[in-house]
């Protein structure tokens, strides 16, 4: 009897090892997302991204703990360094980067989510919104 209560602490050890590297939450924002870990070499660290997007871009983080309930981190449709999004899972991210650059990380999370707006908005999918998105994050970034 007691091998099975031994066998079941581990297993809810790991279980909670597991959930804590896969799982983000934010009782402020009513935040619970899945990061999906993947075997493509996409080495982003979601816990300090999404440190940086709700300090830099708070208005965005936001609208991603509501509308948002996983990531992959697939390279999927966006190559090595970019993000996909597909209208028919409209609460999923795929956020594929492997640069080590935590500002493009956040940039490409915030294009992926002007994409999600658009769709929840029922507006077609168009890049050149969303690239600005992007690219205006990353000025703002820079031009301190
Ligand atoms: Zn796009």
């Amino acid at each position: 009897m007691m091998k099975w209560f031994k066998l079941l602490f581990v297993l809810l050890v790991i279980g909670a090892f597991v959930y804590k590297s896969f799982v983000y939450t934010d009782e402020q924002y009513y935040c619970s997302i899945k990061v999906l870990p993947s075997f493509q070499p996409s080495n982003w660290d979601f816990r300090k991204v999404f440190k940086m997007l709700k300090q830099t871009a708070p208005e965005e983080y936001q609208y991603m703990c509501a509308n948002v309930s996983t990531i992959s981190k697939d390279m999927s449709c966006g190559g090595f360094d970019g993000g996909c999004y597909y209208t028919e899972q409209r609460r999923t991210l795929y956020i594929g980067n492997d640069q080590d650059n935590i500002a493009v990380t956040t940039a490409v999370i915030i294009h992926e989510l002007c994409h999600a707006r658009q769709n929840n908005e029922g507006r077609p999918l168009i890049e050149s919104e969303c690239y600005q998105k992007g690219a205006s994050y990353l000025n703002g970034l820079y031009s301190y």
